[in-house]
C-alpha cells in the first residue's frame, strides 16, 4: 500500500497517520531525517483512508473569503516584551491570549528538552510562551492531529498553528472525521520550506564539539540586533551568534522535497489567519518600522476576522493589499539550489562540517565578514 506517489507528494503532515483506523501507519525518518508514512500491510485493511485524506496530493479545496484588500493589515503587538521575544509583530501572541481567555488550548512548535523542534499542546502562557520565534527545521507532531479532535470533541476552544501544510492536513482530517470545528481557529504561516531536522540535529552536535558544550538554547532568528538582522544565536558557556544554519536556510538546498511543490505558496491559504513577516513594509506603510518586528496578516475567513476585531486593541495595525505585502512565498514554493542532489549525498557520506564548508559559509572569506558583521551590529547597538 503506497499512501504517496512520489516523495513530493508527500509533506509529512501527518493526517494519513493519524486516520488508520488500525494504526497500520507509523512515522519513519528517512535518510535526509524528513519522516515519512509507512505501511505496516500486516495491519493494512486497504480502507484508503491515508490517500482519501491527503491535502497534498488531493484536489484544491477554495473554502476561504474571497480575499478583499482591506483584510490585510501590518500589525505590532502593543506589548513592546511580546514584540520583542517573538519572531515578527507578536500578533500570534495576541490570538493566544484571546484563546487562553476562552480557557482553550493552543498547539504550536516548540523546542523539547533536547531542542528538537515539535509540536506541544498549551492550555497556560508560560507554555504558549515556548512558541514564540520561527523555529526553521520541520516541527515533528506526534499525535497533534489525535489531540486536537480530542479537545474539539471536549468542547474546547482550540488554536492550531502551523505551516500551510499543516494546516491543511489537520483540517483535511478533522473534515474525514466529521468533527464539529466550530471552535477551531487555524492560523498558519508564509513559509518558505521547512529544513531537515537531521541537518539541524546534526548542526546542534558540531556546535556542542566545537564549544565542549551541550547547546542549551538556540533562537533560530534573534532579534538581539534588531527585526530585519538574520543571525542565529545559541548559549554554549555564554551566548553566541553565528550564521552556519542561516546560510544553508537560504541557500534552499535542506529542504523537504516537497517544498520545492508546495501547494500554500500563494494567497489561497488553508487557515483562519496567515502570519508572515511584513518584508517590504517601509513602502507599504510610512513610519511604522521600528526594527522590532512588524507581522503580516492575512485573514482567510469570517472566522479570522471576527478574532480580529477581537483583539485589535491590543494591536496597532495599519491596512495594506495584496500588492504591497506581495513576498517570494506568496507567489510561488522557493527554488530549489541546483546543488541539492549533491549536498544530500555529501551530507550522507562525509557529515555536517563539511557540507558547511562546501556548500554553505563554513570558510575563512564568509566567517571573516560575518564577524565583522557582527561588530559592526554591537558598535551600532552601544551608540543607540
Ligand atoms: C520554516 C519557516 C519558514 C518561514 N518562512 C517565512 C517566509 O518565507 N516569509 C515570512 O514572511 N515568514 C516566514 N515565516 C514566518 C515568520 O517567521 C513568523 O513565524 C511569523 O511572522 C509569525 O510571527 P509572530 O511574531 O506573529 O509570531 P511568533 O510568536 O514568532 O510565532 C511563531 C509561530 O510560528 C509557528 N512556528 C514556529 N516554528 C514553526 C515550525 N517549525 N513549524 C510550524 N510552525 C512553526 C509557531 O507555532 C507560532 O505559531 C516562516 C516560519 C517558519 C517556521
Amino acid at each position: 500500500m503506497n499512501v504517496y506517489l512520489s516523495k513530493n507528494q508527500c509533506c509529512g503532515c501527518t493526517a494519513c497517520y493519524s486516520i488508520c483506523p488500525k494504526n497500520a501507519i507509523q512515522m519513519q525518518g528517512d535518510e535526509k531525517g524528513f519522516l515519512y508514512p509507512t505501511v505496516d500491510e500486516n495491519l493494512c485493511v486497504k480502507c484508503q483512508m491515508c490517500v482519501k485524506v491527503c491535502d497534498f496530493q488531493g484536489t484544491e479545496e477554495v473554502n476561504h473569503l474571497d480575499i478583499k484588500d482591506n483584510l490585510i493589515y501590518a500589525v505590532k503587538h502593543k506589548d513592546i516584551d511580546e514584540r520583542l521575544t517573538s519572531r515578527s509583530g507578536g500578533t500570534f501572541m495576541a490570538i493566544c491570549q484571546y484563546v487562553l481567555d476562552k480557557k482553550g488550548v493552543v498547539y504550536g512548535a516548540a523546542f523539547d528538552e533536547n531542542l528538537k523542534v515539535v509540536h506541544k499542546r498549551a492550555e497556560d502562557k508560560k507554555t504558549v510562551n515556548e512558541f514564540k520565534g520561527s523555529k526553521y527545521v520541520q516541527s515533528e507532531m506526534g499525535d497533534t492531529f489525535f489531540n486536537v479532535k480530542k479537545d474539539l470533541n471536549d468542547g474546547k476552544v482550540v488554536l492550531f498553528s502551523g505551516t500551510g501544510c499543516q494546516t491543511a492536513g489537520l483540517k483535511s482530517y478533522l473534515k474525514k472525521q466529521n468533527t464539529d470545528t466550530r471552535n477551531l481557529i487555524l492560523c498558519d504561516i508564509v513559509c518558505h520550506g521547512v529544513p531537515s531536522p537531521l541537518v539541524y540535529e546534526k548542526y546542534l552536535d558540531y556546535l556542542s564539539k566545537k564549544y565542549n558544550s551541550k547547546i542549551t538554547q538556540f533562537n533560530f532568528r534573534d532579534k538581539y540586533f534588531g527585526w530585519s538582522a538574520h543571525i542565529e544565536s545559541f548559549l554554549a558557556k555564554k551566548k553566541r551568534f553565528s550564521d552556519l544554519y542561516t546560510d544553508l536556510f537560504y541557500k534552499h538546498i535542506m529542504f523537504r522535497p516537497a517544498c520545492s511543490e508546495c501547494k500554500y505558496a500563494n494567497f489561497n491559504r488553508p487557515s483562519d489567519i496567515t502570519l508572515a513577516d511584513f518584508w517590504g513594509i517601509d513602502k507599504a506603510v510610512e513610519n511604522f518600522n521600528d526594527n522590532k518586528g512588524v507581522s503580516l496578516i492575512i485573514i482567510n475567513t469570517e472566522k479570522g476576522e471576527k478574532i480580529f476585531n477581537d483583539i485589535s486593541k491590543s494591536l496597532d495595525y495599519k491596512k495594506s493589499n495584496k500588492k504591497d505585502c506581495l513576498q517570494p512565498n506568496l507567489e510561488h514554493p522557493s527554488i530549489f539550489s541546483d546543488s541539492t542532489e549533491d549536498f544530500w549525498i555529501d551530507f550522507n557520506q562525509k557529515g555536517i562540517e563539511y557540507v558547511m564548508k562546501k556548500y554553505g559559509s563554513l570558510n575563512f572569506k564568509s566567517q571573516l565578514k560575518f564577524k565583522i558583521k557582527v561588530l559592526l551590529y554591537k558598535y551600532h547597538l552601544r551608540g543607540m
